[in-house]
């Protein structure tokens, strides 16, 4: 059936929408770099000035640009600079140094004063008891949870290294009984347990923690540590499974089925392994070929480029990206049948609600994909996010088929860098999907079953 391009009116989105959430930028130690965009980058001298300078210096970097252009080149962590692992998790760790209360940068120190970093969770410093006490009703709230972001942003070094390996191979259980974490994880159990004992037991693991300069934790508190990674890990591809499912798509289509990853960047593409979206192959067994597609201007330059037509082998996962605009690419590629059409797009965090400037970036996009009626779904990082995003989508005409709590967020709490006293937030933790065009919720209702907790 040839798509039907049709010119609609759209509403502009509300301006009470607009910058109501700040997007969360999150710094991990496996890539000091793609979570933080050129937006992001410059949003941190808002919350603590000099922040920004401090990041680049303790990396070793002149410029944004410069921080971009190694990691456009694909260029190691380990290339950084650092004469030795000790070196780099030290310098890690003192772009975290600022006073969470006062935000005084150690420079701004004087003599007399150290930041001294909070006793529970080793996560966030003070310049002294006064600050720390004046802080505690704020960081109380989040202390517990930080606790574990500082443990996480260690740990998740062993999936760069390639010393902690994700479980893989075919699901022992039928796919519809395996709808969230809890059944993933009671399928995976035996072979889990036996994973998580050889990273905890293994030299990497005593490597780790004898470079970073505080106490290796509890065997319990790594394991979690570990797991919360693996969600983290596989909630891409488990989210691109979730959409195929509930959106009713054909897995045995001749040829394989077509998914575009649409506003892929650094965080989908730099240091993803060929292997990584095999999870999403035995979700549905007997399926004849998924080509997943990374479409973005901040595809990461070392990503495979093939894009071609070709039909797949049965029961492979393909990976490969396009830099470039999502239109763009629809046009150059899609519709002249260079790239095959896409039976269901994914936007991981699109954050259109956040800004008005990314608002009109995407609109084109949004408008493409209604009016060519692709199912796609799209996640955001808290219910207020997917409250505002629904806001924008119901006022585009978008008929919303579903949307609420995902199944298969990641775990792995994110601290807003540099407002670590802000709420952690989760990657993916909500979904929306939708499907061509004319809204069949009410506002009032859609806005009835967001407040009612989804
Ligand atoms: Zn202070
Ligand atoms: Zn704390």
């Amino acid at each position: 059936m040839a798509p039907r391009p049709r010119r609609r009116r759209h509403k502009k989105p509300r301006s009470s929408v607009a910058s109501m959430v700040e997007t969360p930028v999150p710094l991990t130690l496996s890539k000091p770099g793609p979570s933080i965009d050129a937006l992001g980058f410059h949003s941190l001298e808002t919350n603590v000035p000099g922040l920004s300078q401090l990041i680049l210096q303790k990396l070793n970097m002149k410029s944004y640009e410069e921080y971009k252009l190694v990691i456009d080149g694909g260029t190691p962590v380990s290339d950084f600079g650092f004469r030795c692992p000790q070196e780099m998790f030290q310098k890690m760790e003192d772009t975290f140094r600022f006073c969470a209360y006062c935000k005084a940068l150690p420079s701004g120190l004087s003599d007399s004063k150290v930041l001294r970093h909070c006793k529970r969770c080793r996560n966030v410093y003070y310049c002294g008891p006064e600050c720390q006490r004046s802080d505690w009703p704020a960081h109380r709230r989040v202390c517990q949870e930080l606790r574990l972001v500082a443990v996480d942003r260690l740990m998740e070094w062993l999936l760069v290294t390639g010393d902690f390996v994700l479980p893989s191979g075919h699901w022992l259980w039928p796919t519809e009984i395996v709808q969230g974490w809890d059944t993933w994880f009671s399928m995976r159990r035996l072979q889990l347990d036996a994973t998580l004992d050889a990273v905890l037991g293994s030299h990497a693991m005593t490597t780790l923690w004898a470079s970073v300069g505080r106490p290796r934790p509890d065997p319990d508190v790594l394991k979690g540590s570990l797991k919360r990674l693996l969600t983290d890990a596989l909630s891409r591809p488990l989210t691109l499974g979730l959409g195929l499912r509930a959106l009713g798509i054909n897995v045995k289509k001749t040829g394989g089925s077509t998914i575009h990853v649409v506003g892929a960047s650094h965080v989908e593409t730099f240091l993803t392994r060929p292997g990584d979206y095999d999870e999403l192959g035995y979700m549905f067994p007997g399926h004849l070929g998924f080509r997943v597609i990374m479409v973005g201007v901040d595809v990461a330059a070392g990503f495979s480029q093939s894009t071609s037509v070709s039909p797949l082998e049965p029961g492979t996962v393909q990976l490969s990206g396009h830099r470039g605009l999502y239109h763009n690419f629809w046009e150059e590629q899609v519709q002249t049948g260079q790239t095959a059409h896409p039976d269901l797009v994914v936007a991981f965090h699109p954050g259109f609600h956040a800004s008005p400037d990314l608002m009109e970036a995407w609109l084109p996009t949004l408008l493409l994909l209604r009016d060519y009626e692709i199912p796609t779904l799209i996640t955001v990082y808290s219910q207020q996010e997917l409250a505002a995003s629904l806001q924008i989508l119901a006022d585009l005409d978008t008929h919303l088929t579903a949307y609420g709590a995902n199944p298969f967020t990641s775990l792995k709490p994110e601290q807003v860098y540099s407002n670590p006293n802000k709420q952690p937030v989760y990657c993916s933790a909500y979904y929306i999907m939708f499907l061509g065009s004319c809204c069949q919720l009410g506002q009032g209702h859609l806005e009835e079953k967001v407040d009612g907790g989804v």
